[in-house]
């Protein structure tokens, strides 16, 4: 039986925070491997932009963590558990 079959259907699955999708990744600006955040504080939008590109962080998931943002590049940081 499949995982999701076990979970019967009055329930639904749990879906990966921006953050969460994002440490799934290497980070392509500073190479931060998955696991966890590219800096205590937070990762680079870079990491969130490959999670996107990679199917892993939705498109409008990935536009709420850019609207946090005062500058958009792929070196700046996202702060906090977005
Ligand atoms: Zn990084």
């Amino acid at each position: 039986m499949s995982r999701l079959a076990e979970l019967g259907a009055g329930q639904t699955v749990t879906p990966l925070t921006p953050a969460a999708a994002a440490q799934l990744v290497n980070c392509p600006q500073c190479w931060k491997v998955p696991g966890g955040p590219c800096w205590p504080w937070g990762s680079h939008l870079a990491r969130y932009q490959r999670a996107n590109r990679r199917g892993l962080l939705a498109d409008d998931a990935l536009a709420a963590v850019v609207a946090g943002l005062e500058v958009i590049a792929g070196h700046e940081i996202v702060r906090g558990a977005l």
